[in-house]
């Protein structure tokens, strides 16, 4: 890139610059990874209540097909990422932390694992609540790490038009390469996904938003825009974390979200570019999610790269499959700033999760430093891109005072970046402060 080119591209206020710590899987094409012997598929993966499970130990199901129905309207369907027999129906351990009820399958080895039959959707001839009728079917949520049930974005409340879909085109977090990957590869799927959503919601146009440090990827979507002249591609400067939907939109649009309020509030809806992709395959074919593609890599992985991994694919056939040498102290499903640190290496990989970082001993840094009490720098001030005080609403957080954190401090504009606690010199965990905060507040909200 020329020099001048960096003062070039947009960007937003405050925020941080990480190494981005992508040069190990940028350039690995995505690869399949062979079916676990056991999938473990939690009835929860998203945000919202649980699917039912229709199955029974014992019974054998086949690749594709629907095992747990969606509970209501915020919920979404399972299907069977491969062929098998369900071995049971139990408690695990998953990225979000509680046990969840999950069903085991039992896959078969040596199965062609050709998936079900399915009578097509004839997209140009669908309603709009045919099409998000569809995309719940399709049991799709946010990929991009949120979990947020797809077609629940795009029924948008009466009153509110949207005019832009904002395609979320960042992967602002270090050592994700997977949106990378899915652009360069598939920007024809991504861009019948971005087609059939703005049909959808009734947009007027689509604006890719993405980094300059994917000029590749870039390019590659640039090449294939003729016949979608609605769509459009804008760089937008390497900067953490770009990728936040409120800031995108600003950015893109000069739009601003109101505090506490929601994008379709400014005419937008923003979707990530693996789930835009995904759905530009299997909304027209009636197909259900039960795969995705994960960026696994860290400093002791033998084989790096972006693989498309079987949902219910325990952590421990990912771990064996790739290699690692060295001790795996630390394991996290997600980047390194939003991502959740998990225990076991039982729990499965499921719709929301993006990526599998592994860290040994030496490359573990400042997670187990000693906290020191908070010395008024306000480096955490001029990091927080929502321009909250962190430094105020940490020390009321130790005080339990959550009420005064969201009357008078907007604790629920935090969006859990991380980028107080990453600049932080007393290493104070405040964003696991806010986290629990915001925890406590939501508990008490429903419980009133
Ligand atoms: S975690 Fe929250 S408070 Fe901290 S910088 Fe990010 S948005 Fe601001
Ligand atoms: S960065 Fe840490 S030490 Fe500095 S003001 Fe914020 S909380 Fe206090």
């Amino acid at each position: 890139m020329a020099f001048l080119d960096i003062f070039k591209y947009k960007t937003f206020e405050h925020g941080i610059h990480l190494k981005d710590s992508k040069d190990r899987t940028c350039d690995q094409a995505i690869r399949r990874l062979p079916f676990s012997p056991i999938l473990i598929v939690p009835l929860s993966q998203h945000f919202g209540k649980p699917a039912k499970s229709i199955v029974r130990k014992g019974q054998e199901v086949v690749r594709g097909e629907v095992i747990a129905q969606s509970d209501g309207f915020m919920s979404v369907p399972i299907h069977a990422p491969a062929s098998g027999k369900i071995k049971e129906i139990e408690l695990f351990p998953t990225a979000r932390g509680p046990k969840t009820e999950s069903i085991v399958i039992e896959t078969w080895a040596g199965a062609s694992q050709r998936l079900g039959q399915t009578e097509a959707n004839n997209i140009s001839q669908m309603s709009r609540e045919e099409l998000i009728q569809a995309v719940q079917n399709t049991g799709m949520v946010g990929l991009g790490g949120a979990g947020f049930p797809t077609h629940v974005k795009l029924s948008v409340p009466e009153g509110y038009s949207i005019d832009t879909l904002v395609v979320n085109g960042c992967e602002c977090e270090p050592y994700l390469t997977t949106d990378h990957r899915l652009m360069l590869e598939h920007p024809q799927e991504l861009l019948q996904g971005i087609n059939m959503l703005m049909k959808t919601l009734g947009a007027k146009q689509a604006i890719i938003g993405i980094e300059d440090n994917k000029m590749d990827a870039i390019n590659a979507i640039k090449n294939q825009l003729s016949g979608f002249e609605s769509i459009h591609v804008k760089v937008v400067k390497t900067h953490y974390p770009q990728g936040s939907e409120k800031l995108l939109i600003k950015v893109l649009l000069g739009r601003e979200v109101p505090s506490g309020g929601f994008p379709y509030q400014v005419g937008v809806v923003v979707q990530n570019i693996a789930t835009l992709r995904q759905l530009g395959v299997l909304l027209p074919n009636n197909q259900g999610l039960i795969e995705r593609v994960i960026t696994v890599t860290g400093p002791g992985v033998k084989k790096p790269g972006n693989y498309l991994v079987p949902l219910g694919t325990p952590i421990r056939f990912l771990l064996d499959y790739v290699g690692f040498s060295g001790t795996a102290n630390h394991l996290i499903l997600g980047g390194p700033m939003m991502g959740s640190t998990v225990s076991s290496l039982d729990v499965p990989i499921t719709k929301p999760v993006s990526g599998l970082l592994v860290f040994n001993e030496q490359s573990v840094e400042k997670e187990t430093g000693e906290i020191y009490p908070c010395i008024k720098c306000a480096r955490c001030v001029e990091a927080c891109p929502m321009f909250l005080n962190p430094s105020m609403l940490g020390q009321l957080a130790a005080k339990r005072e959550y009420e005064s954190m969201q009357e008078d401090y907007n604790l629920m504009d935090c969006f859990e970046c991380g980028c107080c606690s990453y600049v932080c010199p007393s290493n104070i965990p405040l964003v696991q402060y806010f986290r629990i905060s915001k925890s406590v507040m939501r508990e008490r909200a429903v419980s009133q």
